[in-house]
């Protein structure tokens, strides 16, 4: 099991930087920072690239 920090799946933002909002896409956990709440919440579309490839990032290693 890696214990990475928490960071934001958009810009990489950690929650040492910024306080982080837990987000689930797929049933798996993420984060996203203030800054890009935003464009989850209005431009989806444009962030769903960046959780697909955290998505499959993370779950790379589960198999
Ligand atoms: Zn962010």
């Amino acid at each position: 099991m890696t214990d990475q920090p928490a960071a934001c799946f958009n810009c990489g933002n950690q929650d040492k930087q910024l306080p982080l909002v837990h987000v689930q896409y797929k049933g798996e956990q993420f984060y996203v920072c203030p800054g890009c709440m935003p464009s989850l919440i209005h431009r989806s579309e444009s962030v769903a690239d960046k959780i697909e490839a955290a998505y499959a990032e993370k779950t790379a290693g589960n198999g």
